[in-house]
């Protein structure tokens, strides 16, 4: 469920009118709705109510300042992927003691970053990784918490370029090799192990290869214990999928996921965490486009938006689907056309959908794509000399520009001409 909806014949973001947005802001944009993303974070929480948990809201998939702010102050930890996420999160207000850090390659700087400011966890994924935390931590006199993010080797049957949880995929290590890793995490100087961490994939539309991965997780917990660590801590990851087609998915609720948690993992005491990104941010957010043109083709005609692929990348790089709607409610009944619908970047695959049945069209109308809000504005680029898109956040019946669009001159005064050309 979201807050965009109809009302009096055009779509409102909570009681905002998108059309006073565009008016105001200009068009691409992304627009967030603060109510969407609280009932999403609060869901998640709601879900683990009875275990000691931490919901950490994976910050890459949208993580404007404005948008961390507004998940900080309901609880939210913050799961960071980089030392820019890390100093982010830090500058919205999150306290170290909030920040998990997750990612395949932890920089020296950033391990370093992270032990000055506060971290709860470092999630580790492999041996060197490991070792290097010992020895920045050693040196600075500071004790590294720590997991260890296994590789549960199931198939989370999502998009191949979302998938992590593989004996193939880059992420964590085998847990076949868990034990070794631990016994050795166990003597290092500078580390406490605290848990396990295990993340399967992202845009996950079925519970089964959680509870698979979950039941694993439980079994080597057991191991571990008996081996003489201590396991009081269980990061289970993020990674539940979104509807993106409305007509055709119903994917699995928060609710379902965390009876799946207590069913799985319940009985060990550990305290949970989980990393929800797509879920909380991903149909809390739009992307409003307008018309530049109708063009007629051979045999086709193509709706060419002012909104391209630099803005929202998830068609051309994940074949995603997103839901295209006009902000003015379409008469009910009214026959609709095909159309390509495409950005004005000079590449082809600068195409959001093909053969899309849309009401009628014309230069100058505003659309929105649905279930934007999560790896949209995050992925944006300036390809073409595109302005990096802005972000508006509502709620109620207020709305802010909560990152501005560059002017052309801001654009081009990033570069440097070198002193001998
Ligand atoms: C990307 C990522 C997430 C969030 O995934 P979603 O599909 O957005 O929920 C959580 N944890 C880790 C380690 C990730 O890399």
């Amino acid at each position: 469920m979201d807050h965009f909806l109809y009302r009096d014949g055009e779509l409102y973001a909570e009681d905002v009118r998108i059309a006073d947005i565009a008016a105001s802001v200009g068009t691409p944009f992304y627009l967030y709705s603060t109510a969407t993303l609280t009932r999403h974070f609060q869901l998640f929480d709601e879900a683990l109510d009875g275990m000691d948990h931490m919901v950490c809201y994976a910050m890459k998939a949208a993580s404007n300042q404005a948008i961390l702010k507004t998940l900080a102050e309901l609880g939210a930890g913050m799961d960071v992927v980089s030392g820019g996420e890390y100093a982010r999160a830090k500058a919205a207000g999150v306290p170290g003691d909030r920040i998990v850090f997750s990612g395949v390659g932890k920089t020296r700087a950033e391990i370093r970053q992270a032990l000055d400011g506060g971290i709860r966890q470092f999630n580790v994924e492999s041996e060197p990784e490991m070792r290097v935390i010992s020895e920045i931590a050693t040196s600075v006199g500071k004790t590294a918490p720590i997991t260890v993010r296994v590789n549960p080797d199931v198939d989370a049957k999502t998009h191949e370029k979302i998938a992590t949880g593989k004996s193939e995929n880059k992420f964590g290590i085998p847990i076949a090799k868990a034990r070794e890793v631990y016994a050795e995490a166990a003597a290092l100087p500078g580390i406490e192990v605290i848990g396990i961490d295990v993340h399967i994939g992202s845009q996950l539309t079925d519970l089964t290869p959680y509870e698979l991965a979950y039941q694993k997780v439980a079994e080597l917990t057991e191991q571990l214990r008996a081996d003489g660590h201590t396991i009081k801590r269980l990061d289970l990851g993020g990674g539940l999928g979104i509807p993106y087609a409305r007509s055709n998915e119903a994917p699995p609720l928060p609710s379902d996921y965390g009876a799946l948690i207590k069913r799985t993992v319940g009985h060990l005491g550990c305290e949970i965490e989980i990393e929800p990104g797509r879920l909380i941010a991903g149909n809390a957010g739009i992307l409003v486009s307008r018309v530049i043109y109708v063009k007629q083709g051979e045999g086709r005609q193509f709706l060419i938006l002012d909104g391209a692929m630099n803005d929202l990348i998830r068609p051309a790089m994940y074949d995603a689907h997103h839901d295209i709607v006009p902000v003015i409610e379409p008469e009910p009944g009214v026959e609709q056309e095909p159309y390509d619908i495409v950005g004005p970047v000079c590449e082809s695959g600068d195409t959001f959908a093909k053969n899309r049945m849309m009401p009628p069209l014309k230069d100058g109308d505003l659309v929105a794509f649905r279930s934007a809000g999560a790896y949209g504005a995050v992925m944006a680029s300036e390809y073409n000399t595109r302005p990096l898109v802005p972000e508006v956040l509502a709620r109620g019946d207020q709305f802010a520009v909560i990152r501005q669009r560059p002017d052309f001159d801001e654009i081009i005064n990033r570069d440097t001409i070198p002193p001998w050309l």
